[in-house]
Parts: C-alpha cells; sequence; structure tokens
C-alpha cells in the first residue's frame, strides 16, 4: 500500500483529494470542521518536507457554479487550521488554477474551488481529469468519505500518475482499521448490526460471515427474525419479504460456527414517540398495538458478556431508536460495553451510516479505536466491494 512515507515530497507539488464536504450555517461560517482537522496530518507532512499542497474537494451537490458553494467560504476556517495563509483559485481548472499552481513555492497552501461546479467531475470525465492532474507532481488521496465514487478527482486523475500516486494519511488509517477487523483480526471477533433494515444490511452481513465469531443483530432487523423463527413482534417494523432471507442467514451462520445473538427481550411502545407508554417484554410475545424500539436489560446481559470476552469488535448501526431518549439506553449500554472492552485491549472500529452519529451524540468517539468518517465508502467496504478510489492509487 503506497503512503506518504514512499515519496519524498522536497520541491514537489502534491495534489491533494480532501473531503472538505463540511456543514456551514446561513452566514457560511463553517459550524463542524472536522473533516478540515481530519486532513490536517497529511497536509502538514507534505509541507514539512518541503513540498507545496493543492487541494481538491466538493461542497454539496451544487448545480453548476453556485455562489453558496463555493469554497471560498472555508478559506479562513482552513487557513486557521492549518496555521498557513491558504490560496485560493475560483476555478479548479483553466488559466487561474494553472498559472497559481505553477507560482506555489515550498510551504504553501493552494485551495481549488468547488469540483462539483463542472459536470465532468461526477461523470468521470477523462479530459478533466487530465486538467487536474497537470496542476501537481503527486497525487495524493485523502477522501475516504468519496473513495466509492468513480469520480475525476478520486478515480480517475490516478492514471495520470503511473507512479507517483499515494493514500493520505487519514485514507490509509482507514483502510488498516477495516483490515484489523476484516482480515488480520485478533479473535474473537464480533460485530454488531443494528439499524432499521434487514434488506439495507443483507450484504454486509453475508460479507462478514466469513470473518467473525459472534454477530450481534440488534434495531429494527430483530424483528424480521424473529418474525422468521414463529415470535409474535406486534406493530414492530418488520420485512415479510426478507424473512426466508433471514432464515438463510441463521442457517449461513451454523455451518460457518458463528454464534447469533438476536435480542430476547425489547423496549416495547405503544406509538412511536418518546412519551408513548413503555413494556419490557419478551421478543417472541410482542403485543398488537406495541412495536419493540429498543432492546431490553436481559438481552443487554448476554451482548456485555459477549462484547467484553471480544478481541475486535466491529459497530455498524444503533440498537434502538437513540434519536429518541426513551429508546436510546441499549445503544448507549451497548456504546460503554465497547468501550470497556477497548479500554480492556480489544480493537474497536465504528462505521457506516447512523452509527457514528450515535457514537459522537453519547461522547464515545474517544473510548473506540477507530470511528470511520466515510458512512457509505465504509459499508461498501464491509460489503466486501473494492472501492475504486482505493483500486485506483493500488493498481
Ligand atoms: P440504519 O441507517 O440502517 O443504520 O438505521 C438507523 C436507524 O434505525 C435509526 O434512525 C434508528 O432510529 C432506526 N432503528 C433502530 N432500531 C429501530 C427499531 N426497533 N424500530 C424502528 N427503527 C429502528
Amino acid at each position: 500500500m503506497k503512503t506518504l512515507n514512499n515519496f519524498d515530497f522536497n520541491n514537489k507539488k502534491a495534489i491533494i483529494r480532501v473531503d472538505f464536504n463540511v456543514p456551514l450555517d446561513e452566514n457560511f461560517n463553517v459550524t463542524d470542521a472536522n473533516r478540515i482537522e481530519a486532513a490536517k496530518p497529511t497536509i502538514d507532512a507534505i509541507l514539512a518536507q518541503g513540498g507545496s499542497v493543492i487541494l481538491m474537494s466538493h461542497l454539496g451537490r451544487p448545480k453548476g457554479a453556485q455562489d453558496k458553494y463555493s469554497l471560498k467560504h472555508i478559506l479562513k476556517t482552513t487557513s486557521e487550521i492549518l496555521g498557513v495563509p491558504v490560496q485560493f483559485a475560483t476555478n479548479c481548472v483553466g488559466p487561474e488554477a494553472q498559472e497559481a499552481a505553477k507560482n506555489l513555492k515550498p510551504g504553501e497552501v493552494l485551495l481549488l474551488e468547488n469540483l462539483r461546479f463542472h459536470d465532468e467531475e461526477e461523470a468521470g470525465d477523462v479530459a478533466f481529469a487530465k486538467e487536474l492532474a497537470s496542476l501537481g507532481d503527486i497525487y495524493v488521496n485523502d477522501a475516504f468519505g468519496t473513495a466509492h465514487r468513480a469520480h475525476a478527482s478520486t478515480t480517475i486523475i490516478a492514471q495520470f500518475f503511473p507512479t507517483s500516486k499515494c493514500f493520505g494519511l487519514l485514507l490509509a488509517k482507514e483502510i488498516e482499521s477495516l483490515n484489523k477487523v476484516l482480515k488480520n483480526s485478533e479473535k474473537p471477533v464480533t460485530a454488531v448490526l443494528g439499524g432499521s433494515k434487514v434488506s439495507s444490511k443483507i450484504t454486509v452481513i453475508e460479507n462478514i460471515l466469513d470473518k467473525v465469531d459472534h454477530m450481534i443483530i440488534g434495531g429494527g432487523m430483530t424483528f424480521t427474525f424473529v418474525k422468521a423463527l414463529g415470535g409474535k413482534v406486534g406493530d414492530s417494523i418488520c420485512e415479510d419479504d426478507k424473512q426466508e432471507l433471514a432464515l438463510e442467514i441463521l442457517r449461513l451462520a451454523k455451518e460457518k460456527g458463528v454464534q447469533i445473538h438476536i435480542p430476547i427481550d425489547v423496549v416495547a411502545a405503544n406509538d412511536f414517540s418518546n412519551t408513548a407508554d413503555t413494556q419490557i417484554v419478551d421478543v417472541r410475545e410482542i403485543p398488537d398495538g406495541w412495536q419493540g424500539l429498543d432492546a431490553g436489560p436481559k438481552s443487554l446481559e448476554i451482548f456485555e458478556k459477549v462484547i467484553m470476552e471480544s478481541k475486535t469488535i466491529l459497530w455498524n448501526g444503533p440498537l434502538g431508536v437513540f434519536e429518541m431518549e426513551t429508546f436510546a439506553k441499549g445503544t448507549i449500554a451497548l456504546g460503554n460495553y465497547i468501550a470497556a472492552s477497548t479500554a480492556n485491549g480489544a480493537f474497536s472500529l465504528v462505521g457506516g451510516g447512523d452509527s457514528v452519529a450515535a457514537v459522537k451524540q453519547f461522547g464515545f468517539e474517544d473510548k473506540m479505536s477507530y470511528v470511520s468518517t466515510g458512512g457509505g465508502a465504509m459499508l461498501e467496504m464491509l460489503e466486501g466491494r473494492t472501492l475504486p478510489g482505493i483500486a485506483a492509487i493500488l493498481d
């Protein structure tokens, strides 16, 4: 795997695909600069070697060039975080960008205008990618959040740097963390899969059945399994057309020696509301008019034991409707178990979709070994797919 360490950046211009798709308020202030902070180590390392840096990113989903999606809004924050003045080119290609890149001196940073002001970016246009490529000497991809897209700046551009392309520190860390879970994992390995639907997680489940010893299935998915096994799920979310699939997963797990843990009790509510009446019931006996919205105490006891005995833990998806306080307890408890197991020496990776939001909301971020920065990209990696942005560097 080629990383920054494979190159000497002295007097070289690195063109880096970063993910600066940050949230802005109505006055165009950056409200969460995490993604800019996350790219800083890569940028700093290159500048420290005497290189210069050209940053390219998208922001939002503009239709053509729209001022509200201009990366000029993040210029000040980026300069503050990097601790150097950042130059700006009002178009990512064309004479202005060419000139600015040409004049860039060691230690200097240039930010290019939003890549998606050009339709060619998402179309993966080769000529557009070639123009971007002409700005730098070495291509660095540090944008995990878009690594699953075959866009001009994330994938196509790499062909113009046959020997001078590499992963940035952030992207390398994402790949390394995932490999620690799925390839070189220390046993026992446990995957916790929650969220709302079996249908959106099925490929992940199938792919990781070969890599784990335990699988905890929680959240709304629970009820498709329970109903398939003959239980009564009341008004709980349930995909009737996925019941066969649920049974097939259980059969496969048995064949592969994977222990599946499904909640045995749940917090049931008489309404999908934070103020609903609730009761703890056996997961197979949920009365009509009631729906299971969180894992119950007996289930949590079992999950705690499994998590505490695990050496590698993957967490994707909440155990309940964590957005409502009444049904967040299971997800919070699970976060605490994983944090404790991590403190005991286990490796824990959280990623893909909503679990990252839950982890941040409940303050578990620093207690996990690694929290992935790319929702969709991480899900696709968990599904066993090769991401085009990663393949293009490995090529
Ligand atoms: P996903 O995007 O598939 O990871 O699903 C996350 C969503 O699943 C969250 O918004 C949760 O509120 C929801 N969820 C978790 N448990 C349940 C449940 N028992 N019933 C309905 N929705 C749930």
